[in-house]
């Protein structure tokens, strides 16, 4: 998975957009190749979440869940 790992060209300084992480009390550099609103960690975090919620969806839909 590249938005977990943090030495890809995809999580560098080059995406960053200049505003603060949008979670709560993170005042990270935030943006990514994915997201311009959270930084690094947070992204990870989202991402899985995103992830975790489509595979629950797929599983439904397909009679699994
Ligand atoms: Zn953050």
């Amino acid at each position: 998975m590249r938005y977990r790992d943090r030495e890809d060209e995809l999580n560098s300084a080059a995406h960053h957009s200049g505003r603060k992480c949008v979670e709560k009390g993170c005042t990270k550099p935030a943006g990514t190749a994915w997201s311009p609103f959270w930084c690094f960690e947070h992204n990870v975090e989202r991402m899985d979440r995103i992830s975790a919620n489509l595979e629950a969806e797929l599983a439904y839909r397909q009679g699994r869940g």
